[in-house]
């Protein structure tokens, strides 16, 4: 397989970026990480965040002077919207649209909006993806210790022939070159990461775990035990697998571990397992899930808000809840 080409230091341009006035939109987990990478590279930030909540608060604490969306859009050449997914088309509508500038950047750290078209940006407008792979907090911590969390990138519209350019000073300047760039699609990264977060990271993880910690506690023994075994152990695997593939996690457990490995996984994770994981990518790549999201949100989250619930109510909740609270290496 040919590989992908990875952007570094020397590829961006923070040169670009001079005398532009970037708003940062949402002063959430990448919002507070942007601004403050973007404003420590030197640049011209300025932050919308409504008043009332933490995040307010923090910006105010980290020395911004947050204004609404409006505001902060008018001022800017460069709009990048941190928002969550599922307010930003209403508010691309009633606050953004209206008052952007004619010619300016409008960017994203996910492509959901553009993929399945809640934002409709106009023809003069570049649109562009800087995404970091990983949580805001990461974002900032690895800056301020010169280091950089890897980025991808992505150009939708190149209304001014600097767009690809723009992307790639901008992801410098959050730190992003140092841990290497990766340009993607907005329809790319869109599906393979809500793909990746339902199949593997969260849909697929939980009720693994969850399966596997319930099944023991039915056959009768202890949920502490059945705990251990089935949740507090796998960030240990998923360490060693991040770390170096599984061959080093191989390396790592017990033969025994790794034999039971290759007699039982592919009867958990079956051919109709499969199946199930190329019709979930049919519902992303159409919008059936996206308008499932949607709608749930219109009518305020029925099942969201109950399923989040019963998980919550889960016995392995209140044992973990339990054993964690003597683990005092756990971070709060
Ligand atoms: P977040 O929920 O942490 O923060 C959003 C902020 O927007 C909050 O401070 C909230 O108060 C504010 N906000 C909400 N509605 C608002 C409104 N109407 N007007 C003004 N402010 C409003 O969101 P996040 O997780 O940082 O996600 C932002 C974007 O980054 C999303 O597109 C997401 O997909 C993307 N992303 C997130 C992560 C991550 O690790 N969290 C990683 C990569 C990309
Ligand atoms: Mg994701």
């Amino acid at each position: 397989m040919a590989e992908a080409k990875m952007y570094y230091e020397n590829d961006a341009d923070l040169n670009l970026l001079e005398n532009r006035t970037i708003a940062v939109l949402g002063y959430g987990s990448q919002g507070h990480a942007h601004a403050l990478n973007l404003k420590d590279s030197g640049l011209n930030v300025i932050v919308a965040q409504r008043p009332g909540g933490n995040n307010y608060n923090k910006a105010i604490e980290d020395g911004w002077k947050p204004v609404s969306v409006a505001e902060a859009v008018k001022q800017a050449d460069w709009v990048n919207i941190l928002l969550p997914d599922e307010v930003q088309g209403k508010v691309w509508q009633e606050d953004i649209k209206p008052n952007i500038k004619k010619g300016a950047v409008l960017s994203f750290a996910h492509g959901f909006n553009i993929r399945f078209k809640q934002i409709i940006p106009t023809s003069d407008l570049d649109v562009i993806m800087i995404a970091p792979k990983g949580p805001g907090h990461l974002v900032r911590r690895q800056y301020e210790e010169n280091k950089g969390v890897p980025c991808l990138i992505a150009v939708e519209q190149n209304a001014n022939g600097k767009a690809k350019d723009l992307a790639l000073a901008y992801a410098k300047a959050i730190g992003g070159t140092i841990g290497g760039v990766l340009e993607t699609t907005f329809a790319e990264e869109t599906e393979t990461d809500l793909f990746g977060e339902q199949v593997v990271l969260c849909g697929g993880l939980v009720e693994l775990i969850n399966s596997g910690f319930e099944t023991l506690v039915e056959a009768g023994y202890q949920p502490e035990i059945a705990y251990f075994e089935c949740l507090h152990e796998v960030k240990l695997i998923v360490d060693l697998i991040f770390e170096g593939g599984f061959s080093k996690m191989n390396c790592s457990i017990s033969d025994t571990a790794e034999y039971g490995e290759y007699v039982s996984g592919k009867r958990i994770i079956t051919e109709d397992t499969r199946k199930e994981m190329k019709k979930i990518l049919d519902d992303i790549r159409s919008g059936k899930f996206a308008n499932g999201w949607l709608k749930e949100n219109k009518d305020s989250r029925p099942f969201f808000n109950k399923e989040r619930k019963e998980v919550s109510k889960r016995t392995i909740e209140k044992v973990g809840a339990r054993l964690r609270s003597k683990m005092l290496w756990i971070k709060k």
